[in-house]
């Protein structure tokens, strides 16, 4: 049965069947869309370009899609000094993120504030303001994951241009703004009734009792104001390889390098900047090879502190969304709930 078009588009709608594959249809025609896509036995953020490649029943990616916005590598211009000439990157194409999850969509509010108030970046904000964003609550949960604790998922409230949840072999679709509802618009779309929030709610439910990792929250800023010289400290310097997956990975990083790529010309060449990471040792070093960092526990202290108690003043939240990759990149297997657990185990057990 062919699917007709109309333009009234109601703000909440369930779509299963031959509605659901012509949305996806419409909107990978339409638009550049990137959504989580299987690479092996992961998943990752990649573009699409046939939507039966998305994956909509993806728990986690390897890197979070705020590389969309805050690109691993982001060429800023491309310089020819003999014609002394600059010439800025545009990257104005509208695009669809497909599929982000709460924690995710969470990290990228706080991106927001960082890159958006104080010294407002050109080249995030850019992608940023042409990226529709199709966000998903989670019905499903990772072993990694505890966005629960965080208060960060697994039901979104904010943020989204669509929202889909999956209902069982059917969505429902919410209207989040009127770019999101423009998504719709080429469906012919009758208004799903106010019950089906109901169910919902008990998808949501059933996904809170599948947790089975969790962080300490309550009190977390004292226990770390008060444990900067806990030995802990020491026991991680001696487990961590400073290698900076965990920070490769996760949503809330956001510290980077710039960089100019000189061409073998020596006159043309282009400045980019690449995301760089406080748990590698050159990150704190200065002029005269002077370094604030030199000591592993001195920079997965600041990795963690970071998040759990230097974010809150700046911007109002913790650091930390929940997501669980940095547990998953680890081949130490650290664990920050685990990390935060022992320290309140130890103090307690101090009393
Ligand atoms: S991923 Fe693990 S080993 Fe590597 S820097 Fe992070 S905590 Fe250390
Ligand atoms: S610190 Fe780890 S769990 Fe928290 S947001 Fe970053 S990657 Fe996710």
């Amino acid at each position: 049965m062919a699917v007709t078009r109309t333009s009234s588009v109601p703000d909440m709608v369930v779509l299963s069947g031959e509605l659901w594959q012509e949305l996806l249809k419409l909107v990978t025609a339409q638009y550049k869309v990137i959504g989580p896509v299987r690479r092996g036995s992961e998943h990752v953020f990649a573009p699409v370009k046939d939507p039966r490649d998305i994956d909509m029943a993806y728990v986690t990616t390897i890197l979070p899609p705020k590389k969309v916005f805050h690109q691993p590598f982001q060429v800023l211009f491309s310089f020819d000094t003999e014609e002394g000439t600059l010439a800025e990157e545009e990257s104005g194409e509208e695009k669809v993120l497909w599929g982000i999850h709460p924690c995710d969509m969470h990290a990228i509010a706080i991106l927001d504030k960082v890159y958006g108030i104080e010294y407002p970046d050109p080249y995030y904000l850019r992608n940023r303001e042409n990226t529709i964003i199709v966000a998903k609550n989670c019905t499903e949960v990772g072993e990694n994951c505890f966005c629960l604790s965080m208060g960060t998922g697994p039901a979104l409230r904010s943020g989204y241009d669509l929202l889909l949840t999956d209902l069982g072999g059917r969505y429902l679709v919410e209207v989040g703004t009127e770019k999101g509802r423009k998504l719709l618009s080429g469906l012919e779309l009758v208004p799903a009734p106010r019950v089906v929030l109901v169910e919902k709610e008990k998808r949501l439910s059933q996904a809170r009792q599948k947790f089975k990792k969790r962080m300490i929250t309550q009190g977390i800023q004292e226990l770390l104001e008060e444990n900067f010289r806990h030995p802990i400290w020491e026991e991680l310097m001696r487990e961590c390889l400073a290698c900076g997956s965990c920070t490769m990975v996760c949503p809330t990083c956001f510290c980077y390098n710039v960089v100019d790529k000189i061409d073998l010309d020596l006159k043309t060449g282009k400045r980019q900047r690449e995301w760089d990471s406080c748990m590698l040792l050159e990150y704190a070093q200065v002029a005269l090879g002077q370094n604030f960092r030199r000591d592993r526990d001195a920079r997965i202290k600041q990795r963690i502190y970071h998040k759990l108690l230097y974010y809150e003043p700046q911007f109002g939240t913790l650091g930390c969304v929940g997501c669980g990759r940095c547990i998953g990149a680890c081949v130490k297997r650290i664990d920050i709930t685990d990390v935060v657990s022992r320290l309140a185990e130890s103090v307690e057990s101090d009393r």
